[in-house]
């Protein structure tokens, strides 16, 4: 979508169908900029799986782990759940605009682009199974990506990665049947993009909610396998 009819398409929703806070019932966005400012946000000087100190995210032991090399998310799970339950599960995908324009602004009003000086960014929302995508109608992590991208003017490579087979739900599983779960799942596709320098690109992986980071760590291990060397999360929450 050009950002030109991501505008429209947004200003006529906002005009005929306007949203309210769901903390305090004031019509504006799904949580106001009042309420919003109220929640915690997460901290990236603190590891998010074992809370030690660190620069970006996630610490060296974790990092090497989990395959990637930074994480940039912004809520603990609890404190917006309602939100990413309707987002998911419920049908409201404007939800995803909501938090991908949040996301946005954080990433731009904290200079993130400043750690990636000299490289080539790449926005890549992780896939859905073209089944699981035909059932639900839309792929929530693109959908983030949009408003992301809109806010931070990164351009998106929703092509390069793309699932092999369809998987059981990730939730129901401990850690070890989850990497079981999704060994060797994501393929890479580099055909468009050819002519790119991977050597000096920064893959942003986009995912709306990270809970063991299996699915991360599965899509990172392989565009390592086809090149890139930096590979950077960015998500709504941490559950
Ligand atoms: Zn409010
Ligand atoms: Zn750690």
């Amino acid at each position: 979508m050009t950002k030109f009819f991501y505008k429209i398409k947004y200003f006529l929703l906002d005009t005929f169908f306007p949203n309210k806070c769901i903390n305090c019932g004031k019509t504006c966005d799904f949580l106001c900029k009042n309420c919003l400012n109220l929640i915690h946000k997460v901290s990236l000087n603190e590891c998010l799986f074992c809370k030690n100190k660190c620069n970006f995210g996630i610490c060296k032991k974790c990092s090497l782990n989990k395959h990637f090399d930074g994480i940039f998310c912004l809520f603990n799970y609890r404190d917006v759940k309602n939100l990413l339950k309707d987002m998911k599960y419920n049908g409201f995908y404007d939800i995803c605009r909501f938090f991908g324009e949040i996301l946005g602004d954080f990433y731009v009003e904290n200079n993130i682009n400043s750690y990636f000086k000299n490289y080539k960014i790449l926005l890549v929302p992780v896939p859905m199974h073209k089944k699981r995508l035909k059932k639900r109608g839309y792929n929530q992590t693109l959908k983030i990506s949009e408003a992301f991208s809109y806010k931070t003017k990164i351009n998106i490579y929703d092509k390069i990665l793309f699932r092999t087979r369809n998987t059981i739900k990730q939730a129901t599983l401990s850690e070890k049947e989850r990497r079981k779960n999704l060994k060797g799942v994501f393929g890479c596709n580099l055909e468009k993009i050819s002519n790119l320098d991977i050597e000096n690109s920064v893959v942003l992986l986009l995912d709306d909610v990270i809970t063991t980071g299996s699915t991360l760590s599965e899509c990172s291990i392989c565009l390592r396998k086809y090149g890139f060397k930096k590979v950077y999360v960015i998500a709504i929450a941490k559950a």
